[in-house]
């Protein structure tokens, strides 16, 4: 028997030389525990390059506890001075697009995306060079000619904008049912289970379910986005954090598509705070969110009703930026959690004791968007045992 080393060496091969059927016996076990995002597309890209895939997910792809269980999440490229992120999301949005037309499937919708800032406009000068360097057009329009373009908008208090053209919104829930579907049909099982809590002291070749059974892999991806907390209590803790976040949907009048897409792109005021939204998708309502960290929450049983006082705050906002909507009616809303890490960096590593374990996340309210990459780049990791970027790695945190 060749060792897991030799094994998972192999399972580069098939995608690199087109040798599936000889090389696919050998082929590395890995298990994918979580569907959303991050899981999703990892355990995508490892059954394309011939691995054998098992994923395994408590509620489902998508589902309504899940981080990436929302309608739609924003992507963009603009990350002020964190070029690796705008690298990520440059590559990401290839990917999104190449996908959405190899599976004729709508992943992506671009609409651009408006940035509004106060006097500080310190991120829209750090995001411009960064995004040109890897190809991704922005644009500085004055607020006279934003105004112009977009006068269901108001413009008070606003001193700079920036336009990326390329920017949009990503079909969130959905797109991780897909990305499933796509994974299932190159091979993968999927799973209903949940795994129980690990603290492995060495590598391991099989990890309990709760209730009842094991799931045997040479290796193991647990994306679990804001319960990876609790799955590894010791190695991660309180590095992510859930936040309770919430999003509205209100209503424009009858007739009025001012605020559908098409005619209003992704749009964030980012002074004070960062609140921002999403026009259209689908004719479900005026998005609207604040991206400000709120309470931690409880991503299983957490009460998903939103709060008077959130509804309130975001009409108050709506009659200040958006005055049509002022008195607009609420239509929904969700509940979700971000899953922040200390730094707001992505967490992409080993177990610390356990190395064919890995563990992603860390989205911090930013990583839906990333999916395609990160799966990329953690399925490469995994198959050729790579070393993630310093940046990722859980050695950035001070030991407990
Ligand atoms: C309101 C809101 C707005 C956001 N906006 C944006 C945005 O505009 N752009 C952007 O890029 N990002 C955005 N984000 C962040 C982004 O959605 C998340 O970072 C990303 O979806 C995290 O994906 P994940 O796969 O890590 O986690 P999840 O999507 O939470 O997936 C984890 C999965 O693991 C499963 N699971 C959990 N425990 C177990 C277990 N024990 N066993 C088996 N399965 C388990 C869960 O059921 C779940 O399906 C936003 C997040 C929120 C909440």
């Amino acid at each position: 028997m060749p060792s897991r080393r030799t094994i998972l060496k192999l399972g580069a091969a098939p995608f690199l030389f087109g040798r599936a059927p000889l090389v696919r016996a050998a082929a590395p076990q890995v298990a994918v525990i979580g569907a959303g995002a991050f899981g999703g597309w990892t355990a995508w890209w490892l059954a394309r390059r011939g691995a054998r895939v098992t994923v395994i997910d408590a509620w489902g792809p998508g589902n309504m506890r899940a981080s990436s269980g929302g309608e739609t999440r924003v992507i963009r490229g603009s990350y002020g001075d964190r070029a690796i992120y705008t690298k990520m999301s440059a590559r990401a949005l290839r990917l999104w697009q190449d996908r959405e037309r190899e599976w004729q499937q709508p992943l992506y919708v671009r609409t651009g995306a408006l940035w509004m800032f106060g006097v500080d406009d310190s991120f829209a000068g750090a995001s411009v060079p960064i995004m040109a360097a890897e190809g991704l057009p922005s644009e500085r329009p004055t607020v006279d000619a934003a105004r112009r373009r977009w006068p269901q908008i108001s413009f008070s208090g606003i001193s700079s904008t920036l336009f990326e053209p390329e920017a949009g919104y990503l079909l969130a829930r959905r797109s991780c049912a897909i990305v499933l579907e796509r994974a299932r049909s190159l091979g993968a099982e999927y799973r209903a289970g949940a795994a129980a809590a690990l603290s492995p002291s060495r590598e391991v070749d099989r990890v309990p379910l709760e209730g009842s059974g094991t799931v045997a892999a040479d290796a193991f991806v647990f994306a679990c986005g804001p319960w990876l907390g609790r799955l590894f209590p010791d190695v991660i803790g309180d590095r992510i954090k859930p936040t309770r976040q919430e999003v509205f949907y209100f209503g424009a009048p009858a007739g009025d598509s001012r605020f559908d897409e098409g005619e209003l792109p992704v749009w964030a005021d980012f002074r004070e705070r960062l609140i921002y939204g999403i026009p259209g998708n689908a004719h479900r309502g005026f998005k609207i969110a604040d991206d400000t960290a709120g309470p931690l929450f409880d991503p299983t049983t957490g009460d998903r009703r939103n709060s008077p006082a959130a509804i309130e705050a975001a009409r108050a906002f709506l009659r200040i930026r958006f005055p049509a909507l002022g008195e607009a009616p609420l239509l929904g809303g969700e509940v979700c959690q971000y899953e922040s890490s200390p730094d707001a960096h992505f967490i992409i590593d080993r177990h610390p004791s356990a190395p064919n374990v890995w563990i992603a996340g860390g989205g911090s309210g930013h990583g839906f968007k990333m999916g395609p990459a990160l799966g990329e780049m953690l399925a490469d990791l995994i198959l050729t045992e790579g070393q993630p970027d310093p940046r990722f790695r859980l050695a950035r945190f001070e030991p407990r």
